[in-house]
Parts: structure tokens; sequence; C-alpha cells
């Protein structure tokens, strides 16, 4: 994980509600896969805040671009669609996430992406990902009207080209439409159930990539199990905070654990930014999260959720038992190797060593 400070390059309206901030990164060149997501920190009315937001653009574009679409109340959301453009600097951080297109896909796999909402902010960019060569992914993209329809006109050119079969549902949209793929009112099990066995000559060997409102997540997934569609090809990526449980090991009161946290620290010397490794033992109270106690100590950490959803603040354990409550980021092969969610972990006994990303 390395941080960043970009300037605007360019940002675009896209629809009533959403917008996207296209980044100037300067001279230094930056990295990602598509389906990726960076952290915004910003200082909002005198406290920093930090969420996380999926590249719209492909790995490939000169300038990496985000789609932040306004949440009802929320407090990044609200600031960065009215004052984007007011803003000269963005502190960032990333790139995270697992959320990417599976690795050993072979030139005849087959793609089926599953939309709603913003959620196809990390979709569009799989999309523009994938080669002429590949079959056409199906794409199912749930919306309110079409006038909340993201990135209509690059869809419709990646439809001309052949590169997407979109089929929508509006849910708020009383009118039947022609010119298009669509269906007014919401999806459906079997709907989706049809629209893929219709374009997708082997569903059981296809990967589908998940991303939108909980609730249409869940009923794509449940869709799928239906499907017999096995669950290491269903990929998903929740925006929205998971309802989590909040189980807190042991005792609040309980003991105390000593853990040693191996991280690096930078620090700007005449601009030049420098890097030191640092290793640190430190306390960890009864009940307390390793993320809380690893600030405590002023350790930095890459965090945003603190629900065990977005993924940003994990970490290797490389000794000791830890105890991990919600976990909706790390693949069970990640967990397997011992990478841990920090907001989420507790320590179970004293010979826990933690590395930072
Ligand atoms: C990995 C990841 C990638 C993300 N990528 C994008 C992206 O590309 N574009 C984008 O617009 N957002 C994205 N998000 C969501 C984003 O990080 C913020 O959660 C969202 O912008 C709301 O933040 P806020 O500060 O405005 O709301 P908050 O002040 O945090 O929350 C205010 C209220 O809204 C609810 N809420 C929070 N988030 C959502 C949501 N997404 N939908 C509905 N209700 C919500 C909260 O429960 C709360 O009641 C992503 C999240 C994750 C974890």
């Amino acid at each position: 994980m390395r941080r960043y400070k970009w300037r605007t390059h360019e940002i675009i309206m896209e629809t009533a509600d959403t917008l996207t901030i296209v980044f100037d990164t300067g001279e230094e060149r930056f990295g990602y896969e598509s389906g990726q997501y960076l952290n915004i920190r910003c200082t909002i009315g005198g406290e920093p805040v930090s969420r996380s937001y999926s590249f719209s653009s492909a790995p490939t574009e000169r300038y990496p671009r985000i789609t932040v679409k306004r949440v009802l109340n929320g407090r990044m959301s609200n600031y960065l669609v009215d004052y984007a453009s007011d803003i000269s600097e963005w502190n960032v951080e990333g790139p995270f996430g697992n959320f990417v297109l599976h690795r050993d896909m072979s030139a005849e796999t087959e793609v089926v992406l599953l939309a709603g909402g913003s959620g196809m902010s990390p979709l569009l960019s799989m999309l523009k990902s994938i080669g002429n060569d590949a079959p056409a992914p199906l794409l199912l993209y749930a919306c309110k009207t079409p006038a909340d329809v993201l990135f209509k006109s690059e869809l419709d050119e990646l439809e001309q080209d052949k590169r997407v079969h979109t089929y929508y549902a509006f849910s708020l949209d009383i009118q039947k439409r022609s010119g298009g793929n669509c269906m007014t009112g919401r999806f459906s099990q079997p709907v989706i159930q049809s629209v893929i066995e219709q374009h997708i000559h082997r569903p059981e060997s296809a990967h589908y990539y998940i991303c939108g409102p909980t609730a249409l997540m869940q009923l794509y997934q449940e869709a799928l199990q239906l499907m017999d569609i096995p669950v290491s090809q269903i990929h998903s990526e929740y925006f929205d905070p998971v309802a989590t449980v909040d189980v807190i090991p042991g005792d609040r009161d309980g003991a105390k654990k000593e853990v040693l946290v191996s991280y690096y620290e930078m620090q700007y010397q005449d601009a030049e930014q420098q890097t030191y490794e640092c290793t640190l033992l430190i306390e960890v109270q009864g009940g307390q999260s390793l993320l809380d106690a690893m600030r405590a100590y002023d350790i930095v950490v890459s965090s945003s959720c603190h629900k065990g959803t977005c993924g940003a603040c994990w970490a290797m354990t490389s000794n000791g038992k830890v105890k991990m409550t919600n976990n909706y980021a790390l693949t069970e092969d990640e967990v397997a190797e011992g990478k841990i969610l920090l907001c989420q972990s507790f320590p179970v006994d004293d010979a826990v060593s933690i590395i930072l990303a």
C-alpha cells in the first residue's frame, strides 16, 4: 500500500447525484487491477474522514478515475459530490482489494457482471479490461430509472463493439421502453436465471462478479446458488457496510496481550520521502481490536469501514493466534495464509506477531 498526493485532471457529472473524479497522478506511475479501489482521506468539519472508492477506469487508461454516488446523510459522498471541484490536492492510498478478474481465466471463460447503482463502477473497469478476443461478458444492471444508469455512453459503445451484452432492470420506471434490453420492475430469481441461461453457453463454468446494494447482491447470490454455480466462481464486493455481528471475543476487562508489530514508517526529509522499518511490542487491552491498539501507539494503519467489509486494514500474522469476528473481504485461502483484518481481530495469546502491508 502506498500513499499519494494527486491533483484533479477532470470532474465529470455522471448523473444528478453521481460524479467521476479523474486524477492527475503527476509523473509517478500508478498500477492497479480492474475491480480494485483506493481510500480517499479528507478533512470534513475539522475531522479526518476516509472512505473507499473503486476505480471506474481500466488500468490501461492514462488517468485513474473513481465514481462517487451521493448517499443519504453520508459525510464523504455528499462532501465529494458537492465540493470535488474545489479540492486541489487529493490524499489517496491504495490500491486495495481482491475483487479482481480471476487470474486463471482462459480465453474461453465466460464472465457475468451483476450490478446495481454505483456498483457498476468496478464492473465497468473490468469490462474495459476484457479483450475483444474473449466472449462478450453479460451485464445485468439494476437502476431506479434510465436516468440513473451510470456510464451509459461507454456502455453503449462497448455494446456496439460487441464487448458486452447488457440487460437493464428499472425498478421505478413504469413505462415500457423499446430499443434496449430492459425490463420494468425489479430483477427476480427466475429472470436472472433465464437471462443467464439465454446468453451464457456454460453457466456452470462462468465467473460471476457482483456489486451493488446489499439486498440486490443477496438476490443475485441466491439466484446463482439455485443454479448450482460453484461458490468459488462467485465474486462479490460490498460497498454498503454489511450488517456485522458485534462480537468481542473474550472479556472486555480480560487480560492484556502483548503483540509484536512490524511496519514501515514514512517520513519526509527535505521533500524526500524516506521509509524506515520499525518493530514495536504493543499492549492490547481485553476486548480491544488490533487496529485500535495500533492507533493508540500512533502506528499509521490504513482503514476505512471498520466493519470487516472493505479490507483496507489487512495485515499478515506470522505467529500466535488471532480471533477474527467479521470478514467480508478476505478469501478463505488468504485467511489460511495468515491474512487478517485488523479492525475485526483480537489476539488470543501472547505470541502474536503482525506484519503490516
Ligand atoms: C471496497 C469498497 C469500494 C467502494 N466503492 C465505491 C464506489 O466506487 N462508489 C461509491 O459511490 N461508493 C463506494 N463505496 C462506498 C463508500 O466507501 C462510502 O461508504 C459511501 O460513499 C458512503 O460514505 P459516506 O461517508 O457518504 O456515508 P456515511 O457517513 O459513512 O454513512 C451515512 C449513512 O449511509 C449508510 N451508508 C453508507 N454507505 C452506504 C452505501 N454505499 N449505500 C447505502 N447506504 C450507505 C450508512 O449506514 C449510514 O447510515 C465503496 C465501499 C467499499 C467498502
